[in-house]
Formats: C-alpha cells, sequence, structure tokens
C-alpha cells in the first residue's frame, strides 16, 4: 500500500502568439447579452491547470482542467488536496465521494466537479503508473484496433476559406468533421441563410459518405432552434450539438424528439446530471468531459449507464483522459478531435502544456499498450511562452 504525500497545482497563462479569431466565429450563450462588448470572450480561454499528485515512493499522477482555472486551483489547494493526503490512491471510489460528499453545498457541479475531476484524473494515472499499465487497460481494455477521430473546427468565417479548410482535414484522411455556426437569434432571417450557406458549402466539400456534425455552443434558444431544424434536415447531420443552454432540459428533449439527433452534455455534471438528461431522452448522444464532469471515476459510472439506454459516448474535447474511457468502452464509438495548430480560442493549449498526446492519422489515432498511466507529461518546450502560477 502507498499513500498520497502531495497535491501540486499550477496554473499555466498564455502569453505566447495566438490567432484572432474572426467575428461570428461561433454562437455563444452570451450572444443573448444586449451588451456590445466581446460577446466572443467567454469562449476563449487562455489558461490552463495542471494537478500532480505524487505517493510516498516519489510517483506522481497528472490531472488537468481547463474551466476557470484560478477558481480550480484554489478549490483544490483549500478543499480537496487535504483530503487525499494521506490516503491510498487505490480507493479511488472513496475518495471520490469524500470529496463529492465533503463540498456537497457548493461542489456537485461547475468549478467545485472541475476541480475533483482534476485530482480524480491525476489519481487514476497514478494508479496506471503504480500497476504500470495504461489506464485505459485499468478500465476494460482494447475495444477497438484504434480510435476513429473526427475533425472539430470550422469555425465560421468566409465560405471560401471553410471550404479550404475542409478541402485539407479531407485530404489528411478524416471521415468526420464538425463545423461551427457563427449567426443565432439576433441575426435573423439573413443569419439564418448565412448558417444554411456554410452547412451547403462543407457538405459539398466533405460529400454525402462523411459524418457531419454541427455545434451551437449554447448560441440558439429554443424558438430558433425550432424553426432551422427543418431547413437543416436535408443535409443530413449526424448530430446538432449545443442548441440551447445546459440548463433547458426541457428544451433539449423537445428538440430530440425531431428528425435531428441533438447531443449535448459538456456542461453537464456527474451520474445524477446524466441520469435526469437520459431519462428525458433529452439527448441522443453524450458528450461529457472528463475534466469537469467528475474525472474518470464519473465518466466510467456514466458510460455503464448510457450503455444501458443505447446512447453513444462521445466525450467533448481530445485529450487522452476522453481517450483513454474511449478506448476501454465499446458504447464510445469515436472521439473528438481538435487538430494541432496555433493558439485560437483555446482548445489547442494542451498540446503546448504536455507531451504525449497521440496525433491522428488517416482519421485514426492509436494509444500504447505498453505506456502506463494516461501517457502524458508536462512539456518543458513552450516555457517561454507560459507564465505560472502556483
Ligand atoms: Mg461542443
Amino acid at each position: 500500500m502507498t499513500r498520497i504525500t502531495r497535491v501540486r497545482t499550477r496554473v499555466w497563462n498564455w502569453t505566447g502568439k495566438t490567432v484572432p479569431p474572426a467575428g461570428h466565429f461561433c454562437t455563444n450563450a452570451s450572444d443573448a447579452l444586449y451588451d456590445r462588448g466581446d460577446a466572443m470572450g467567454s469562449f476563449r480561454f487562455h489558461q490552463w491547470l495542471t494537478c500532480e499528485v505524487e505517493c510516498e515512493d516519489g510517483t506522481v499522477g497528472i490531472g488537468n482542467a481547463a474551466l476557470a482555472p484560478r477558481l480550480v486551483k484554489s478549490a483544490i489547494d483549500q478543499y480537496f488536496a487535504p483530503m487525499v493526503i494521506g490516503e491510498d490512491p487505490f480507493d479511488y471510489a472513496y475518495l471520490w465521494e469524500k470529496m463529492y460528499r465533503k463540498t456537497h453545498a457548493w461542489g456537485r457541479k461547475g468549478v467545485g466537479m472541475t476541480a475533483i475531476s482534476a485530482v480524480d484524473i491525476a489519481i487514476w494515472d497514478l494508479m496506471g503508473k503504480l500497476t504500470g499499465k495504461p489506464v485505459f487497460k485499468l478500465l476494460g481494455g482494447r475495444t477497438k484496433e484504434a480510435i476513429p477521430v473526427y475533425y472539430s473546427k470550422l469555425y465560421a468565417g468566409p465560405v471560401a476559406e471553410m471550404q479550404a479548410e475542409a478541402e485539407t482535414a479531407k485530404a489528411a484522411g478524416y471521415t468526420g468533421y464538425k463545423m461551427r455556426f457563427g449567426y443565432g437569434p439576433k441575426d435573423g432571417p439573413a443569419g439564418m441563410r448565412e448558417n444554411l450557406k456554410r452547412v451547403e458549402a462543407v457538405r459539398e466539400v466533405i460529400g454525402w459518405d462523411a459524418d457531419l456534425m454541427l455545434e451551437c455552443y449554447m448560441g440558439w434558444n429554443l424558438d430558433y432552434t425550432r424553426r432551422m431544424l427543418p431547413k437543416l434536415e436535408r443535409f443530413e447531420p449526424r448530430w446538432l450539438e449545443e442548441p440551447v443552454i445546459a440548463d433547458d432540459i426541457h428544451g433539449y428533449a423537445e428538440l430530440n424528439r425531431g428528425p435531428i439527433p441533438i447531443s449535448g452534455g459538456e456542461h453537464e455534471f456527474t451520474l445524477m446530471g446524466f441520469r435526469q438528461l437520459l431519462d428525458m431522452k433529452a439527448v441522443s448522444v453524450i458528450q461529457y468531459d472528463t475534466n469537469r464532469v467528475g474525472g474518470i471515476t464519473a465518466a466510467q459510472k456514466i458510460n455503464a449507464l448510457a450503455e444501458a439506454y443505447q446512447v453513444p459516448v462521445i466525450p467533448h474535447a481530445g485529450q487522452m483522459h476522453n481517450y483513454h474511457l474511449t478506448m476501454a468502452n465499446y458504447n464510445c464509438p469515436m472521439s473528438e478531435y481538435f487538430p494541432v495548430h496555433d493558439v485560437e480560442v483555446g482548445n489547442e493549449l494542451f498540446y503546448y502544456v504536455f507531451d504525449g498526446d497521440p496525433a491522428a492519422e488517416n482519421g485514426v489515432l492509436q494509444l500504447d499498450d505498453d505506456l502506463p498511466g494516461l501517457g502524458l507529461t508536462i512539456s518543458d518546450r513552450h516555457l517561454a511562452d507560459f507564465e505560472i502560477e502556483e
């Protein structure tokens, strides 16, 4: 038996080069506000949190979180680190429940659950390293020869640029693509036409044998989505993602009765949260993000529940914690994949904080059967481009 001796948290603030996104690059929940400021601001995040859990023999497990890193750091330092120090990392289910129940008044969703997720992921990485096994081998093992991935970028912009990006992705061998809508309720019928023009343009490039996913990032509302669904049907999307805000579960349930599968869950938390979505038939695809939902411990429970409902799980974002769960579960058919590129909205930052994320080739990626833990190390390649708070 070993015990946890230390929990170290660091916030990584990116100070390097960024690419300014175009206007209308993606709708989001702030679009409903009247202020004329930078509505896209809430969509961009150039910070990341690393959480390292060390045990007696000096082995270190690495977890991470991307939501509100400074607040999450504070929650871990003040509340969660003292709860796990001195404990056996292999008692992960007990440790999860302890963190969840002792902060239940404020921790069960949002920042608190994100902090629990970061600690839990680090504990799983630690267990993998201590047993000499990759995490997916502890979760059920290999269920696929390789993980199919879909290309996730295609932010709304000039039609010709989106088509050129889709051409490049197609040439790289992807067979699934997700694009973002740039226009929502405040843009009226003209914005609807702009949205439809771009879906048509991307479909034209990728053809009809590829999966096309459509992302709203909570930037529409129920009425607008009701009116858009019939217009989108002819493009045969695999799913329409987060059309309304995460709390509008009744809205999801109504929309999901229509002709286009509705996906969501990247802003939902824990087994109980997903039970509600599944009971109400609110989504046809579950998209938790392991580093928010409650870590690998919670994600694995949601996987089991979703399998019973026969709703596939395709986690939000790339990243190792999601890939390992996808590899270990039959009910996770593929992964989202953010292509490596310059820092734009912030989805790309994990490629700069960590080494070890596999690159997609010909639309699939691979995990190593023999690399212990999650297979990540904290990178020193870009230290000059970060300000680190410890
Ligand atoms: Mg999304």
